[in-house]
């Protein structure tokens, strides 16, 4: 006995279903969307991420009066990074972060 058409529907519905992973799309989105500390580099100044800016940093800097985003605490004698361009390493220093918006 074969199976019914709304049986075969059910299956095409389902094995649709399992391959679309919503949530996963979500989380690409939302982390493409996230606003980041950029750093220049002072070998090749390819622009690069340093930190990304968490939903609630950007929270708190909705509700500061000079929508300040507070910046990453960064050690005293600076943050060593390594380029993912020339692989240089190089200090990062609080000033040296440029707030990029996606
Ligand atoms: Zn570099």
């Amino acid at each position: 006995m074969g199976i019914t058409y709304l049986e075969r529907l059910v299956l095409i519905c389902g094995e649709a279903f399992d391959s679309f992973d919503a949530g996963a799309l979500i989380r690409t989105e939302s982390k493409t969307l996230m606003p980041r500390w950029m750093v220049t580099c002072p070998q090749c100044n390819q622009k690069f991420a340093h930190t990304e800016i968490s939903a609630e940093v950007m929270k708190q800097a909705s509700r500061d009066p000079f929508r300040i985003v507070s910046k990453p605490v960064i050690p005293h004698a600076g943050d060593k990074r390594t380029c993912p361009n020339c692989k240089n390493e190089s200090v990062v220093h609080p000033f040296n972060l440029l707030y990029e918006s996606t």
